[in-house]
This record gives structure tokens, sequence and C-alpha cells, in this order.
């Protein structure tokens, strides 16, 4: 696998399914004779896993929820304790997180990955890299940005969740290239620049990898909170998406049409409500099977990001599948007087407004056929701009949700409830 490298990904598509399907019996064996749960779902549904021999194959077996991940935790393990190198944590949003347990071999695993997903992006072993993010707090992506930036031998420096200010002391001393980073930060830090005699553009940041939040829209094109960044700072961006269970990434080349699938790594379906894959460019559950993990492998687990797929081969040269940008979580899709919404559209909208600094969207269940939205903003904010984001939201999304406007203390204790590792922009109080 390691010396293959990124061949894999420039070959026919007959052989990359070939070679993913190698490595799915191999995984799926694995499956059966160690993981407790995998077993008990094969005999239950009565599947023979010698059985289970192409892609296609996969749609006999029941995908796994985050729901059962969440019940039987422990029953997801492979290996005996004294083989894990490592224990992470899913982010919890809801309840206690989710413990994924790695053996040494899932973390130089995830190091090639990163490693592969960098070089997609097009970064180098000359390049060095700022990491933003935190590494601890059993947080896996923070780790597997450090060790993937390492083992392609670019330099990092890790200068963690901090303020604009120590930030730029560090980009004007280590002259870092890349940048990894959620994106609203990197406008945080554009305008903090702009107003201080800074100017971005001047720097030696020339690219950042975006995490955690969509820098486009589903065409591709830039999304609003991409336009701000680019309005201040003309550096490139380069969205990734991944997640603890999946522990692979999916990130985008130089033709910025979608994160390429690292087909040694990850084989990945896009489901419909009814467990069935949807045609090539349709919205779907992203549903992923990661190939290679020892300690904690899941097999066609629902990640709920709602995303589509395509599969013609992409201007770069490969012929790997490549997955638009997340157009919201299943589990949070509203339904508002008869039509259908995300909050991420809501927030794309808030976003569009610097004075609003932070927000809180708040769902409810209201009545049967419509949930209830309330928009939580700081009491500084003026009449005439909370009229203004109400009229915004009614032209772009037809939804005209309250705003409650509460203090700053408030505020932060509702974006950031104890235990959270990223600010809770989004309070879902309809299933739980
Ligand atoms: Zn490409």
């Amino acid at each position: 696998m390691r010396s293959n490298e990124d061949k894999l990904d420039f070959k026919s598509k007959e052989e990359i399914k070939a070679s993913q399907e190698i490595a799915l019996q191999k995984q799926i064996l694995y499956l059966y004779a160690n993981s407790p749960f995998y077993k008990n779902l094969f005999d239950t549904h009565k599947i023979d896993p010698s059985s289970i021999k192409n892609i296609s194959d996969l749609s006999q077996i029941p995908a796994t929820s985050k729901n059962d991940l969440d019940k039987n935790n422990n029953n997801f393990q492979c290996v005996p304790s004294n083989k894990i190198a490592e224990y992470v944590t899913t982010s919890g949003t809801l309840g206690d997180p989710i413990i994924i347990a790695l053996t040494k071999n899932d973390l130089d695993r995830l190091a090639y990955n990163e490693k592969r997903s960098l070089q997609i992006a097009g970064v180098t072993g000359n390049d060095i890299v700022q990491l933003t993010t935190t590494l601890d707090k059993m947080f896996m992506a923070g780790m597997a940005y450090y060790t993937g930036t390492i083992s392609l031998g670019a330099s990092v420096i890790r200068s963690g969740i901090s303020n604009p200010s120590p930030q730029w002391k560090i980009i004007s001393r280590f002259n870092p290239t890349v940048t990894i980073t959620v994106p609203s930060f990197l406008y945080k830090l554009a305008k903090f620049g702009s107003s201080n005699g800074i100017n971005p553009n001047e720097s030696s940041l020339k690219k950042a990898i975006c995490i955690g939040e969509p820098i486009r829209n589903k065409d591709f094109t830039p999304n609003k909170l991409q336009q701000k960044i680019i309005g201040q700072w003309n550096i490139e961006l380069y969205s990734t998406y991944a997640s603890t269970e999946m522990m692979t990434a999916f990130t985008e080349c130089s033709e910025q049409k979608g994160g390429h699938q690292l087909p040694e790594l990850i084989i990945v379906e896009i489901l419909d409500d009814n467990g069935k894959p949807v045609e090539d460019g349709q919205l779907g559950e992203v549903t992923v099977t990661p190939l290679g993990v020892e300690g904690t492998p899941v097999l066609r687990y629902r990640t709920g990001d709602l995303a589509r797929a395509y599969s013609d081969k992409c201007g770069c040269g490969r012929n790997t599948i490549r997955l638009g940008p997340v157009e919201g979580r299943k589990n949070q899709m509203m339904k508002f007087k008869g039509t259908t919404l995300f909050p991420q559209s809501i927030e794309e909208v808030l976003q569009s407004f610097d004075e609003i600094g932070n927000y809180v969207i708040e769902i409810s269940k209201n009545t049967i056929d419509t949930d209830s939205i309330r928009i939580y903003v700081a009491d500084n904010i003026s009449d005439k701009l909370v009229k203004n984001i109400k009229l915004e939201l009614a032209d772009t999304i037809r939804v005209t949700p309250e705003l409650k406007r509460v203090t700053k203390t408030i505020l932060a204790s509702m974006l950031h409830p104890e235990g959270a590792r990223k600010p809770m922009r989004i309070r879902d109080n309809r299933a739980y």
C-alpha cells in the first residue's frame, strides 16, 4: 500500500475498483474474525463474509449508524487493550463522545492518509505548515495533520488555537507557507491584519487547508465565507473533509472540484433515505467503509453528512471519486413552511454580516409540519442590523426566524457548553 502512494489515483476506474475490492475482502474477513459487533451483524442477517467480494455486494450489509456505534461502543473494538496505542473521541456534540481506539498501525495509517491528502492539495516537503487546531483533548484530526506533515517531510509549527495577534507574530517569525485552519478564523486573521498594518498578501502564507466549514457552494463556486476571505487576502483555499470514525480525508486538488477519495484507504457510497446508492452527482448521505483500520473499524458507516459524489475523471488526471461540499447534516434538516432547509444556509447569511460576531441558531419542534428557528445574537446589535439580517434571510432562504438579543456572556456560555471542543453554533432541541 505504502509503495503505491498516489499512482493508484491515476489508474483506470476498473483498476482502482479491483484494487479496492481486494482490500475490501480482507477488511470484511478481519471484521468477522475480530469485531464482536460485526460478527453479530453478519450472523444475525445470515451473511457469509466470504460472499462479499465486490463493492456492489456491500448493499447486502445493513449500514451502521452513529447510534449503533454509540450504543455498542466496546463491541466495535477489534484488538485487546494492550494493542491500543491511542484513544481518541469524536466531537461529541450530543451526549458522551464515542471512543475510537487506534493501534500503532492505525496511527501510521493516519499519518499516511494525511500525507497523501496534503500532497493532493499541492503541499510539498519544502513547505512550512502552521497548524492552528488543537492537538490535545483526545482530538484525532490535529494529530493527523501533525504526523501527516512530518511524514511528508515538511516543517510544522503547532501554533494551536489562539487570537489573531499571536498568530501573526508566529507568521512573521517562522514564515509558514501553508496554514491548516478553520476558514472563518482565516477571515478573522485577514481582518485583524488589515486593521493593524499587516498586509496579508505580503505575508508568507499562500495556501490554506480549510477544515470544519464549507468554502464552496454545491456548484463549487466560492460561497459567501470564501468570498469574504479572498476579498481580503489572495490566498489559495483547499477544502478537506474527514471525521474521526472514517479516519480518512477527502481533499481538493488544484482543480478544486471536490475532495479526492484515497482509494487504498476508503470506499465511499452516497445513500438515499432507503439505504440505496443515489446516482452520480445526486445528494445523499456520505457512507464510508475505511480500509486497513485495525482498532475500531466501521463498515458502511452513515456519517449523517449530506453531499454529492462525482466519478468522472478530474482535470488533474485522477480517476478517484470526488466528494462535493457537505450541504447539510441529515438530522439537522428542517421543515419550515413547506420547504426543506439546513441551518448551514442560515449560517451562510449570518456570516455575510461582519458586525454580527457570534451567534447561536436554535431549532425546536413547533407543530407537525413546521420547525421553529430562533437566532441568538449579542445585545450590542442595532435594530437596523436586526432588520437587515431579517430582510437578507427572507430574500435568500425565504425564512424569517426570530432574532433574540442576549448579553455577550450568555451568548458565550451557549456557544461553549462544558466539554465542547468547538463552538456549538447550532442547538437542535427537536429529537433529544
Ligand atoms: Zn483532481
